[in-house]
């Protein structure tokens, strides 16, 4: 958290204009990780690769890039994957952090399907903030 911190920048609050220049709406973000801590903070992504990949390094996990899973077997005390180079491992937990579309869920759980959100889309946001009657 400190890394990112000194590497970002923070804001409390997010401000939105229109194309025109505009003000439309001030909101007020909630301090969610604790009083000191400022609501968001904004950095490049290539930065908290950086500072994710360092810690990882740090806590010695060993990194292999380019390999997705082809196989999950569960058993009573262990985990059998085997990767899609042909290599297998054996593993205590497996996390599967594959995003959205998760392989992972997939091989587990089975076919899930991904419902989308009505509320808020990126580019609409200033003006769904309009409709809201957000304070100025
Ligand atoms: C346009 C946009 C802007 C956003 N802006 C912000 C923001 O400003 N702040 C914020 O907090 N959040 C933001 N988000 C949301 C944020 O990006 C996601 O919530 C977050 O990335 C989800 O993290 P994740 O680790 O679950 O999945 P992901 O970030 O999607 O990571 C999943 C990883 O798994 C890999 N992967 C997928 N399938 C496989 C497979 N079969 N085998 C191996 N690897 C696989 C992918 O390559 C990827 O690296 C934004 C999202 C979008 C789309």
């Amino acid at each position: 958290m400190d890394t990112c911190l000194a590497e970002g920048f923070q804001t409390d609050q997010y401000v939105m204009y229109d194309a025109a220049g505009d003000f439309i709406a001030r909101m007020q973000l909630m301090r969610i990780a604790g009083p000191s801590t400022p609501a968001v903070n904004g950095m490049p992504r290539p930065a908290l690769h950086r500072i994710l990949m360092n810690a990882a390094d740090t806590a010695g996990a060993r990194i292999r890039l380019g390999l997705t899973v082809s196989a999950i077997t569960s058993h009573e005390d262990r985990v059998d994957v085997v990767l899609s180079d042909g290599s297998r491992e054996t593993y205590d937990l497996i996390v599967g952090a594959d995003g959205i579309r998760s392989h992972v869920r997939q091989m587990i759980f089975g076919g899930t399907t991904i419902r989308s959100s009505p509320g808020m889309a990126y580019g609409a946001t200033p003006f769904r903030a309009r409709r809201m009657s957000l304070t100025r």
